[in-house]
């Protein structure tokens, strides 16, 4: 065979593939990964920024195939929430987050673990559920889940209200994730029953630019003062965002100044050795 026999070789290789790969959708794959147990969680350290102690983590959904290639949780949590797959996918990662919990209140018992919820997590009885049965198997105390809701969960403001409520009334805090890049109005806020709020890496990013986005930050952190709400600042990466945060009274961070997002014994560690003062 010459090279252009080795050329069309490899073209119809190519073509086949790219066939085969058609075929087996995004969606397809997420639930051949369910079935296969490739999904895991790893934790990302949430300290006070005033002393740098780590009060909590959040728990962060990792996909990693069989070929050992990551997907980007940005890529199949938006396929899985548009696929009905999401709250199995929760149900997964909130075993695992029971299954981590024993060593970590083992280290701190005042230690939480925030959760991410998408919409139909927050609207379904499923969640709410498995959270009160593993949280009764396992003695865990509602005060240590935090539950982050993005803005995007607050389109159907009245459902939205009226689960958050209930997760509420039984005792877990509840988070507004991503604050400030969806939906829901800073007025509204004041409406919904909730203990804080994230503000998203985008005004953290912009820390010191000058940019509008510095003003908006302003305005976020006054009326969440107003309100009474705790503020983390998620993407911190540099000192100088960080002093910036804790002058204008923001209590948490979480970013790559402090840590990465790491394994559950890894994290027992870092809570270890980062106690409050
Ligand atoms: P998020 O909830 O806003 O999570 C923060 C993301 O920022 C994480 O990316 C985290 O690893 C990353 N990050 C943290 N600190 C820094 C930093 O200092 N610099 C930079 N450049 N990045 C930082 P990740 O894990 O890739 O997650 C992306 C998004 O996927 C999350 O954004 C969240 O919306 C979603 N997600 C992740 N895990 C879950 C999950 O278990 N359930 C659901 N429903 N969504 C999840
Ligand atoms: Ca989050
Ligand atoms: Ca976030
Ligand atoms: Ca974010």
């Amino acid at each position: 065979m010459g090279l252009p026999g080795l050329a069309s070789g490899g073209l119809i290789f190519w073509l086949i593939v790219t066939l085969v790969r058609r075929g087996d959708t995004m969606g397809a794959r997420i639930r051949r990964g369910l079935a296969r147990g490739e999904f895991r969680v790893v934790y990302q350290p949430i300290v006070r920024l005033a002393d740098g102690a780590c009060l909590g983590g959040e728990a962060l959904v990792r996909w990693q195939q069989r070929d050992g290639s990551m997907i980007s949780p940005d890529r199949f949590i938006p396929v899985a929430e548009a696929e009905g797959l999401i709250e199995r996918l929760t149900d997964e990662i909130i075993e695992h987050v029971f299954a981590d919990l024993g060593k970590f209140l083992a280290a701190r018992p005042s230690v939480w673990i925030a959760i991410n919820l998408s919409a139909s997590d927050v609207e379904s009885d499923r969640v709410r559920g498995r959270l009160d049965r593993l949280r009764k198997t396992h003695g865990v105390a509602a005060a240590q889940i935090v539950l982050e809701a993005t803005e995007r969960t607050l389109i159907d403001a009245r459902r939205a209200q009226s689960s958050m409520r209930s997760f509420r009334d039984a005792g877990y805090r509840l988070t507004i994730d991503d604050f400030g890049t969806g939906y829901s109005s800073l007025a509204y806020l004041a409406t919904l029953p909730v203990d804080g709020l994230k503000l998203d890496k985008t005004f953290v990013d912009g820390i010191g630019s000058g940019s509008a986005a510095d003003d908006v930050m302003g305005h976020i952190l006054s009326l969440a003062a107003t309100l009474g709400l705790d503020v983390a600042a998620e993407g911190v990466e540099h000192q100088a965002q960080a002093d910036y945060l804790i002058a204008r009274g923001v209590t948490y961070g979480q970013g790559w100044l402090y840590a990465r997002a790491m394994d559950g014994n890894a994290f027992c560690g870092y809570v270890d050795g980062h106690l409050p003062a």
